[in-house]
């Protein structure tokens, strides 16, 4: 029985066209990752008040993990490797040509609420889980395109772009959410503040499982000391990076995928 299971399993997982069943498994198989530095430029993101920067924080962050995952073989794409602007269409443009298999945004908070600080991860939803949430992709959502207008929460655009979100690439956002969370904010310094939703623009625009991670408040001495520091930002790209290499595992196994060995190749 259970080598029937494996077979029809199997069979369902190349489809009809099995004579390129190489080339299908090959295509389907978890390879690429989106790591997204927020900001960048003129735009600076959320500043501390000792000075840290969001957009030098992040990209330090992203640079990290970006290096983490390339030694485990995943192709890593970053939307900016140096101090640049980019714009969020041009974020979500870069990941959807190259039709990646997960987009990892990485932002620092900031909150006019004193004592606010920890860790947070989003995805995508038209509706916040809260006012805080709602306002943080506010403002996030202001590196939009100097000729495009943002959508305001409540936009019609957010809801057709929410829509547009597949179900299953929602589940999947929020799975790949809970895996990231656990795996970064696991210190007591590290205060998690969970899984969250909210409608950035930059999650909705692409067209595979998205989160984007908060690394902590810049606007809390404590947090930002914390970023400040070597160890803390290694800590946090090896949080993510392991958390992208599970989720690969998840993704290859349920494809009948073996994790990490490459498919038969099929003799051309
Ligand atoms: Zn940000």
């Amino acid at each position: 029985m259970r080598g029937l299971a494996i077979a029809l399993l199997g069979a369902l997982a190349l489809g009809p066209t099995s004579p390129a069943a190489g080339e299908a498994r090959e295509a389907e198989r978890f390879d690429v990752v989106v790591v997204d530095a927020g900001h960048g430029g003129d735009d600076h993101g959320a500043r501390g008040k000792g000075g840290l920067i969001e957009k030098d924080v992040v990209l330090d962050v992203a640079q990290r993990t970006a290096e983490a995952l390339r030694d485990t073989g995943i192709r890593v794409v970053m939307t900016r490797e140096d101090d640049r602007f980019v714009t969020l269409e041009g974020r979500t443009q870069l990941a959807n040509e190259q039709k990646a298999d997960l987009f990892v945004s990485i932002h620092a908070n900031a909150s006019p609420v004193r004592g606010a600080r920890g860790i947070e991860t989003f995805f995508a939803s038209p509706e916040a889980t809260d006012e805080a949430a709602l306002d943080l992709a506010r403002a996030e959502n202001l590196a939009f395109g100097e000729d495009a207008q943002p959508p305001a929460a409540g936009d019609p655009l957010l809801a057709i772009l929410g829509d547009l979100i597949a179900t299953e690439q929602l589940s999947e956002s929020q799975e790949f959410a809970r895996m990231t969370q656990r795996r970064i904010a696991t210190q007591e310094s590290a205060r998690s503040r969970g899984v969250k939703q909210a409608p950035f623009v930059v999650l909705m625009g692409v067209r595979m499982p998205a989160v984007l991670v908060e690394i902590g408040f810049l606007t809390h001495p404590a947090d930002e000391k914390a970023l400040a520091d070597e160890d803390e930002r290694a800590r946090l790209a090896r949080g993510l990076a392991e958390a992208v290499v599970a989720y690969r595992a998840r993704y290859d196994a349920r494809r009948g995928l073996a994790g990490g060995s490459r498919p038969a190749a099929a003799a051309h």
